[in-house]
C-alpha cells in the first residue's frame, strides 16, 4: 500500500488535490481511500488529507502518520508545531517528501533538519501565473501524481471529474488542467509506487490510530493561544491599504476573520501584519477596491 499525507493550508486545494490524486489512481485500477482533516473552517488555517493506494481492498481507517509520500504545500509548516507528528516518521525515516517552495531541496534539508529524499517546486508561482489566484489543488495533483508515477491522462480526467464536482466552469477546468500538466512535467517520475511495492509490508490487521481532537484546529480553550500564533508568518502576500480612496465604511474590519484590523482615532481602518495570514478577504470585499495585495519578501 502507498499512503500519502497532504498538508497545507485552507483555501490551497489541498482536499481537492486529494480528491483528484485518488481518484485518477482509482481510474487507473487501484483500491483508494482518501479524507480530508481540517478544524472549523479557517482560511489559512492547516488543513491535512490522507490517501492510501492499493492494489487490495484498503482495511485501515483514519489519519497516516508514516506516509510513503510527505506532501508540504506551504514551507511555514516545516515550522508549525503539528510538524512534530511527522518528525520521527516521514522526516527522518525517509519517506519521499515534497514542498511546494520557490527554494532549493538542500535549502529546505538543512534549514528544517530533514533528512528524507526531498523534491520541491513553485507550484504557488504556476497557480498565479495560469490561474491568477493560489489556488493549487491541481498543480498539487500533478506534483503528486508525477512522484507516484501515475498516468497523466487519468489525472487529466480526474481534474475534470473533481473540478466539476464542486460548480468549476468549463474554461477554469482547462486553465486547472494545464496548470497540473506543467507542474507534473515540471518533475521527474520517482514511482514511489514500484519501491514501495518491494520495501513495504502490508500490515494485515484494521489499524484505527487515535487522533486527538486538537489535531489541525486552532485551540481556543488555551490562554493566549491566539496572541501567541503569529499567524503572519503563514502569509505570502499582504494587504495594503490607500487612505486616499478608503471611505471608511469599515467592512474590511468587519470581515477580517482574524480581527487584523483595527480602527484608529481618525476612524481609518489598521492592518496588524503579525496577525494577518493574507487571506484575501478584505481585498476582496473593500467596496471600492483600495486594498492591494503585495507580496511579503522572502516567502515561498
Ligand atoms: S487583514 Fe485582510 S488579508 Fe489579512 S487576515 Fe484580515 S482579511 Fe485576511
Ligand atoms: S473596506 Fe475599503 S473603504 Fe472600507 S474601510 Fe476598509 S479599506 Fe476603507
Amino acid at each position: 500500500m502507498i499512503t500519502l499525507c497532504l498538508l497545507g493550508r485552507g483555501g490551497q486545494g489541498i482536499k481537492s488535490a486529494a480528491r483528484i490524486v485518488g481518484t485518477a489512481a482509482f481510474l487507473s485500477g487501484w483500491n483508494v481511500q482518501d479524507q480530508p482533516l481540517y478544524g472549523a473552517e479557517r482560511r489559512g488555517g492547516p488543513v491535512n488529507a490522507f490517501i492510501r493506494i492499493s492494489v487490495d481492498p484498503i482495511l485501515e481507517r483514519g489519519p497516516v502518520t508514516d506516509p510513503s509520500l510527505l506532501v508540504i504545500a506551504d514551507y511555514t509548516l516545516l515550522a508549525d508545531p503539528s510538524m512534530a507528528d511527522y518528525k520521527a516518521s516521514a522526516l527522518d525515516r525517509g519517506s519521499f517528501v515534497f514542498v511546494n517552495s520557490s527554494k532549493s531541496p538542500e535549502y529546505i534539508r538543512s534549514k528544517y533538519g530533514i533528512n528524507s529524499p526531498l523534491w520541491t517546486l513553485d507550484l504557488t508561482e504556476m497557480a498565479e501565473e495560469i490561474l491568477g489566484t493560489q489556488m493549487i489543488s491541481a498543480a498539487l495533483a500533478g506534483a503528486t501524481g508525477r512522484m507516484l508515477n501515475q498516468d497523466f491522462g487519468d489525472l487529466e480526467q480526474a481534474v475534470t471529474l473533481e473540478l466539476e464536482n464542486i460548480g468549476i466552469g468549463e474554461k477554469d477546468i482547462q486553465r486547472n488542467v494545464a496548470l497540473a500538466k506543467k507542474a507534473f512535467e515540471s518533475l521527474m517520475p520517482v514511482d514511489i509506487a514500484a519501491i514501495h511495492r518491494e520495501e513495504r509490508q502490508e500490515p494485515g490487521f484494521v489499524n484505527l490510530t487515535y487522533h486527538g481532537p486538537l489535531l489541525s484546529t486552532c485551540s481556543i480553550i488555551s490562554a493566549g493561544n491566539s496572541q501567541a500564533r503569529r499567524v503572519g508568518e503563514w502569509s505570502r502576500f499582504k494587504p495594503v491599504i490607500n487612505y486616499d480612496g478608503c471611505t471608511k465604511c469599515r467592512i474590511c474590519f468587519v470581515y477580517c476573520p482574524d480581527s487584523a484590523i483595527t480602527i484608529g482615532k481618525d476612524d481609518y481602518p489598521i492592518i496588524n501584519y503579525d496577525a494577518c495570514k493574507g487571506c484575501d478577504i478584505c481585498h476582496s470585499e473593500c467596496p471600492v477596491k483600495v486594498i492591494s495585495l503585495v507580496k511579503r519578501e522572502g516567502t515561498n
